[in-house]
């Protein structure tokens, strides 16, 4: 890949786009000459290939970055889709706003935040972002423009969110943001010993709690297995510390080394010494550190060295929760694979809005694995075995490698997508999962 070619989060798998254009302004974007597919850009946060278009063209937004409206008194927000969240909130906090549901970084744009119908801690809540996008226009490569709301072009809304950039190009979206008392968070703080006490812990912390995650060291097992910390949070009462958190100081980690600094030794060794990290119980902490602590060091995905890394993020239906979590467990406890970032948080019931939206009911476990390769995807193979049988799903904008069948059992509605994607667009995920299908359809339309 060149030096300057947009990438993904994790770094792989390598992409090589044939063209790379800045859209300026939706009403005057010319589409590269056919056969080139395109595919829109936001800002690479995506830590697989849904951002990826290898071989084709990408249609980099980061540059659609005005605000076009902004109610005050009512809290609606309208924005072309580059506008990154961290923007939104340095405008709308002081004004006593707040996003309706972030992910995990603030460096995400308003479309890329729609075509994977992102989720954050307070998803019991507030489901997924998608549920609180009152209305967005869709560019699509045959000139229209489609305004598409949950009423209107309902059909294009619903495959949009969470349609992983192939139905068009978001140009603006509205959102709605919640009104918040206080910039600060009252937080608060608990070790659990294992998978069983996480599970007991969800019903009391949920009723009280808006906003819950837990980290969890993947590298512990026997009657360990699955023990982190639990980390809950709501905004301050009024009142209490009101002048507006400053802005956090970033440290960048300046290049990629030639090998991962992220391995068996490291991993084990972290995950002991912050899992017993004295922490308080109870306490204020701006808003910034509690919902994108990685934030804090920019270009970290360069630790994992040249070679990149691997997300998994899946989601287990209530039932087998339990069970199917410690089975991934334990296959990554044994494997001497993953890594420090292990993320898990139980999914409320509401419905997300989208053909293809991950979130659904459930307990949701992400793990960062460096890439070793064959040794890598083979335990991501073994983990989707796990997923598959209990019913779950692989979170697409997390994913480099899961099959066509992983996703097609994952994804029911993806045929009903299918009718809405934009015959311009493509991506190097959509091909991926969908190369199977149109091998054995050549074969059969051949023989
Ligand atoms: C540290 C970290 C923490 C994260 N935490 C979470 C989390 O808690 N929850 C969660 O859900 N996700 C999380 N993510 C993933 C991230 O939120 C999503 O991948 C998000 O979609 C990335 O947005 P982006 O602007 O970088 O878009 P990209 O990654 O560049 O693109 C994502 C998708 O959006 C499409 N797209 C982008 N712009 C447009 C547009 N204008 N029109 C149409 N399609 C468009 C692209 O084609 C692509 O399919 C995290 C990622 C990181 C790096």
């Amino acid at each position: 890949m060149s030096a300057t070619a947009p990438g993904s989060w994790g770094r792989y798998p390598p992409s090589k786009p044939r063209q790379v254009l800045h859209c300026r302004d939706p009403r005057t974007l010319i589409l590269p000459a056919e056969p080139l597919s395109c595919l829109p850009f936001g800002n690479g946060r995506s830590y697989g290939d849904v951002c990826l278009n290898d071989g084709g063209a990408l249609l980099c937004t980061r540059k659609l970055d005005r605000f076009i409206a902004f109610d005050p008194v009512m809290g609606s927000l309208r924005a072309e889709a580059g506008v990154l969240l961290s923007e939104i909130l340095a405008l709308v906090v002081p004004q006593g706003w707040f996003l309706p549901v972030t992910p995990g970084t603030r460096f995400v744009t308003l479309g890329g935040a729609v075509a994977n119908d992102v989720h954050g801690k307070n998803h019991h809540v507030a489901g997924s972002f998608g549920g609180h996008v009152r209305a967005f226009e869709l560019l699509r490569s045959d000139g229209e423009h489609r305004l598409c709301t949950p009423t209107h072009h309902a059909d294009w809304f619903r495959a949009t969110v969470g349609g992983l950039g192939l139905t068009g190009l978001i140009a603006w979206v509205e959102i709605q943001l919640q009104r918040i008392a206080n910039p600060w968070i009252v937080a608060e703080n608990r070790r659990f010993a294992n998978l069983d006490e996480f599970l007991a812990l969800n019903d009391d912390y949920e009723a009280r709690y808006p906003y819950i995650v837990s980290w969890i060291d993947c590298a512990a097992q026997g009657r360990a297995l699955g023990r982190g910390i639990y980390m809950a949070g709501m905004h301050a009462p009024p009142g209490l510390m009101k002048s507006p958190p400053a802005e956090p100081r970033a440290l960048t980690v300046p290049f990629a080394p030639p090998v991962s600094l992220i391995n068996n030794l490291s991993v084990r060794g972290f995950n002991r010494l912050y899992y017993r990290l004295p922490r308080p119980a109870r306490g204020l902490t701006p808003y910034q550190p509690f919902f994108h602590p990685l934030d804090k060091l920019l270009e970290w995905n360069r630790l994992y060295g040249r070679r990149g890394f691997f997300q998994y993020q899946c989601v287990i239906p209530p039932a087998d929760a339990r069970e199917a979590l410690r089975e991934i467990l334990a296959r990554v406890a044994a494997s001497g694979q993953g890594s420090m970032l292990a993320v898990l948080k139980r999914f409320g019931d509401k419905t997300s809005g989208g053909l293809l939206s991950f979130p659904r009911p459930g307990v949701t476990l992400a793990l960062d694995f460096p890439n070793r390769g064959r040794e890598t995807l083979d335990l991501l193979e073994r983990l989707d075995e796990v997923t598959r049988q209990a019913d779950g799903a692989v979170y697409p904008a997390k994913d480099a490698r899961m099959s066509g069948d992983s996703f097609r059992q994952y994804y029911p509605r993806w045929e009903a997508f299918s009718r809405h994607i934009d015959p311009r667009f493509s991506s190097s995920f959509w091909r991926r999962v969908m190369a199977d299908r149109t091998s054995r359809e050549t074969t059969c339309a051949i023989s």
